[in-house]
């Protein structure tokens, strides 16, 4: 007999680094029945991303409309561009019976946050909402890491450790802190926690 599981509404945040789209990728390879939540932005495309599965590209005037319908989770005015999380595609996959995971930085976590603890005690939004923050081992691997990734100048490393640490300072804000020391183990304390959270066991 197949069981039912509860469908999860999964917020998961992590400084650059921390290998967090890596595991998010595992999990939806893993998990058929989890979606990843597409954010809407303002901003055009950059290289080979694709409208409706990197992001959602909107015009300014289309996001100010849907701003106006209040169709909006979140948003915010990142370097003069709007980026938003939509609240009816995450409503229509948890009603389906289905999970969603939402990669947001924490300031977007949380006014989501804010905003499922607003809604009522009954709705499947906040029914499944977990929110987990992704840990580096140490800010000194942290800084391994993006170095050895290759990709930044070390001022956008600083940087990225500058914010890193203002993030890491709000972990506790979050429900749930698992550290990737070792990406197995991250992502098998990840499974575990989710198999749990669902009643998959
Ligand atoms: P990028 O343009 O490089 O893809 O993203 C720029 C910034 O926008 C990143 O910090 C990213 O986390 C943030 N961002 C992407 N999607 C959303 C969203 O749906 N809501 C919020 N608040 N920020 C987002």
């Amino acid at each position: 007999m197949q069981q039912k599981l509860k469908p999860l509404f999964i917020v998961m945040s992590a400084p650059s680094g921390c290998g967090k789209s890596t595991l998010i990728d595992m999990l939806l390879q893993e998990y058929h029945d989890l979606s990843y939540s597409i954010s809407c932005t303002t901003r055009a495309p950059r290289g080979e991303e694709e409208n409706g599965l990197d992001y959602h590209f909107l015009t300014k005037e289309r996001f100010e409309e849907l701003l106006a319908q209040d169709a909006f989770m979140e948003h915010a005015l990142v370097h003069g561009n709007y980026y938003g999380t939509l609240k009816a595609p995450i409503v229509e996959v948890l009603n389906e019976g289905h999970s969603m995971i939402l990669d947001i930085d924490v300031q977007g976590a949380a006014k989501v946050r804010e905003y499922v603890r607003g809604l009522p005690d009954t709705d499947p939004l906040k029914i499944g909402y977990v929110d987990i923050f992704i840990l580096p081992p140490s800010m000194e691997e942290l800084r391994n890491r993006l170095v050895g990734r290759g990709t930044d100048s070390p001022a956008v490393i600083e940087k990225r450790l500058a914010n890193a640490e203002g993030e890491i300072a709000r972990q506790h804000e979050y429900m749930y802190q698992v550290t990737n020391d070792d990406l197995g183990v991250c992502y098998k304390r990840l499974c575990d926690l989710i198999d749990a959270l669902s009643g998959r066991m």
